[in-house]
């Protein structure tokens, strides 16, 4: 096992990879730009270098500071945590080049999985079902109305290095597919400096469900269930839960499944996910995009399988065999109860959740059993308008679906936090959603039952 590893991420993340590592023995380093000198995570870890000014791309997305504080702090490894570089594969293939354990699936993996195109060649070859579209790249706008013809509108364009639900455009006829597609480009260059475009059927009534999968360097390969990821504004998740309440046992069994085969077919070792859309009309699923990284809801996870997912990361990228089967893990799963996180964000959910950072005057977080807060915050501490606009996840953990609706609403009318606008409002509106309660909508939710 490594004895340190720098931790190339900031907030509750970092906090988060800390708290196992203490517990496992291994030595943190972590990283921190100017806006986040006060943060205090720097305090929990063993050492904290200070890589540069505020902007992410001075600081937590500069590899060579990143690299130089590895080296001179002298690390086994690196954990990139989610977002900034962790799904990044110049920077993993930098860390493997000084020698330094990237914590994650190999580089090729990453590359090839990172291009949603040849991502969906990838599930097309382990035989899972792709939204139908098109085969590949969007080369010219006649290109894309002889495809959506073919497959009839509504369409959704999409960026080929697409993130964070960014880039993607709806077109419900010929006209406005028109018009889209060249600001379609022009916005997925602007946001992924890369234009290449491609087009999927856009499907009205669905449920994002995604599969959390576990391989190890040995062969070893898993799933641990999956989360449902359907509460959402704008494509970007708000709430997420585990089990789904959409899906029947056998759909559960056969996206698993597909999950895994997936995974396999990529060569795929470490921590990831693999997401779907289900349609509910036409009760189909259909491959979307695989993460390569930990994500921000795997809380969930480790709520109903009792694994802590960042332990499982170390073990099998220091070239450890995984310590579990499928039986252990479906084990725990059919006696898993049910698990909630909401996604605290410092925004204005009447102002279009537009991000208000700012000094938090007062903090106190819910407890009990069953009952975890994820968070970097504390009384006085200031949210830096650098960064994303998440400052917490609240999550609960209960024996059934309506036992963690229950102990949710308790967390969330217990905790505290004054100072700057959040979404905690809403989130107690959702979970007195008699539509929510009975898990019965889709991804248009927010904006249709809640106008927002
Ligand atoms: P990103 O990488 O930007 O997050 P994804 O491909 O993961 O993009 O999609 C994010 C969300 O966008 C999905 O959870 C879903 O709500 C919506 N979405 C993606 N593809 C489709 C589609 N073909 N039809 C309808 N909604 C879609």
């Amino acid at each position: 096992m490594f004895s340190r590893i720098l931790i190339a991420n900031r907030g509750e993340i970092a906090l988060r990879i800390i708290r196992t590592c203490k517990r496992m023995g291994i030595e943190t380093v972590v990283v921190y730009s100017q806006a986040d000198k006060d943060a205090v995570y720097l305090k929990m870890a063993d050492r904290a270098i200070c890589i540069g000014p505020p902007q992410a791309k001075l600081s937590y997305l500069n590899i060579n500071n990143i690299i130089a504080a590895a080296e001179i702090a002298d690390v086994d490894a690196i954990h990139p945590g989610y977002g900034f570089l962790s799904e990044n594969a110049h920077f993993a293939e930098v860390c493997r080049s000084c020698k330094i354990t990237f914590i994650g699936p190999p580089t090729k993996a990453i590359e090839d999985l990172g291009d949603k195109i040849s991502a969906k060649a990838i599930a097309k070859k382990a035989g899972v079902p792709t939204v139908p579209g098109s085969e590949g790249e969007m080369a010219d706008v006649d290109a894309a109305l002889k495809i959506a013809e073919k497959i009839g509108y509504p369409v959704l364009l999409k960026a080929a290095a697409g993130g964070g639900g960014r880039g993607m455009r709806v077109s419900h006829n010929p006209i406005s597919l028109r018009a889209n597609f060249q600001q379609a480009k022009t916005e997925a260059e602007a946001a992924f400096g890369d234009g290449t475009v491609y087009l999927e059927k856009f499907i009205e009534s669905m449920r994002h469900i995604e599969i959390q999968y576990l391989g190890d360097e040995h062969g070893t390969a898993l799933h641990l269930g999956e989360r449902d990821c359907t509460v959402q504004r704008r494509n970007q998740k708000l709430i997420e839960e585990s089990p789904s309440p959409a899906i029947d046992k056998r759909t559960r069994y056969d996206i698993q499944m597909a999950g895994v085969r997936l995974m396999k077919e990529a060569g795929y070792s470490n921590a990831g996910t693999c997401e779907f859309i289900y349609d509910l009309k036409e009760r189909k699923y259909y491959f979307i995009e695989v993460n390569t990284r930990l994500q921000v809801e795997h809380p969930v996870t480790e709520m109903v399988t009792g694994l802590d997912l960042v332990e499982e990361q170390l073990r099998v990228a220091s070239g450890e065999k995984l310590r579990w089967r499928q039986k252990d893990i479906d084990r725990r799963l059919a006696a898993g109860g049910h698990s909630f996180e909401c996604r605290i964000n410092a925004e204005e959910p009447k102002r279009s959740f537009a991000p208000a950072p700012g000094k938090i005057s007062l903090y106190c977080p819910p407890a009990g059993s069953d009952i975890r807060m994820d968070t970097h915050i504390y009384s006085g501490y200031s949210v830096p308008p650098y960064y994303d606009s998440m400052v917490g996840k609240l999550i609960v953990h209960g024996s059934d679906r309506l036992d963690a609706v229950r102990r949710m609403r308790n967390a969330l009318d217990e905790l505290v936090l004054e100072g700057i606008p959040t979404t905690l409002s809403f989130l107690k509106e959702v979970f007195g959603h008699a539509k929510f309660v009975a898990g019965a909508y889709d991804t248009s939710f927010v904006t249709s039952e809640m106008g927002l």
